[in-house]
């Protein structure tokens, strides 16, 4: 089934509601060389808020940066914001922070410490404290550089992986260093659903995710179970479970303003 296939467009119409859970870096955005030069076009900026506005439909920006790093970029009231894979989450009138994660907080903020000393020594590698989780950028170090970079990272979280205080992941040129809990994009989504669930047309909205890289995944697995919309964003030909694709974040955009234009001729029920 196409994206642009009548049956799409109709199940989208015809939803008593829709959550339409986006992640931000790479699929709102192109990815950039400096993840802080990833800034949402006023378009598509634009867009986020008209959807937010429908009735009927929600909005969860799914990112892996820190919470406060996608709200302050994207910058709009009344969605609800995702950080650090899931870890936390605010808006919309939703809360949540997982609760072992907020206890290796403190432990995080010190691995983050040394591990910027360990890795002063490579060029380009970036180390990103985001409160919760770590994440170590390799997306400018030089090829030259890039074995001693995996090597130092390697031996340096060993121990705690052994230890099993740390969790490691990979995404799009980035190593995200989590804490020991199996937690992701797809729980969290579950999670809101089950908030809503005591909602009156909110039992069993039409769910729709839209992400680009391995850790949206599980959101991609979710989905496919609650028969919503599963969408890769992107040309990769790496395995994925999204069972739709749109090539690029403009692409991505274009096929947003559609869902708008359905939903703004549905009759509100
Ligand atoms: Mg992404």
């Amino acid at each position: 089934m196409e994206l642009s296939d009548p049956t799409v467009r109709r199940r989208l119409t015809s939803a008593v509601s829709l959550l339409l859970c986006v992640d931000y870096d790479g699929t709102l955005t192109p990815i950039v060389a400096h993840p802080s030069r990833a800034r949402l076009s006023a378009r598509t900026k634009q867009l986020l808020k008209r959807l937010a506005s429908l009735p009927g439909v929600r909005v969860a920006l799914v990112s892996g940066r820190a919470l406060r790093d996608v709200r302050r970029l994207v910058g709009l009231r009344g969605l609800c914001y995702v950080g650090n894979h899931g870890l936390e989450l605010q808006g919309a009138g939703l809360r949540y922070v997982h609760p072992i994660a907020q206890t290796s907080r403190s432990f995080m903020k010190r691995l983050a410490a040394q591990l910027r000393t360990a890795l002063q020594l490579i060029r380009g590698a970036e180390v990103e404290d985001k409160g919760l989780t770590v994440s170590l950028h390799w997306r400018r170090v030089p090829r030259s550089a890039s074995r001693a970079f995996h090597r130092l990272v390697g031996q340096y979280l060993a121990p705690h992986r052994r230890k099993g205080v740390i969790r490691i992941t990979q995404g799009k040129r980035v190593i995200e260093v989590r804490p020991p809990v199996a937690w992701d994009k797809g729980r969290i989504i579950a999670w809101i659903l089950g908030q809503m669930a005591g909602q009156a047309r909110w039992t069993s909205p039409f769910v729709i995710y839209l992400g680009d890289d391995r850790t949206d995944e599980d959101a991609f697995r979710l989905v496919n179970r609650r028969r919503g919309l599963s969408v890769f964003v992107g040309r990769s030909n790496h395995r994925t479970a999204a069972r739709h694709r749109l090539q690029t974040p403009l692409e991505a955009a274009h096929w947003l303003s559609r869902v708008v234009a359905w939903r703004t001729h549905t009759p509100i029920r």
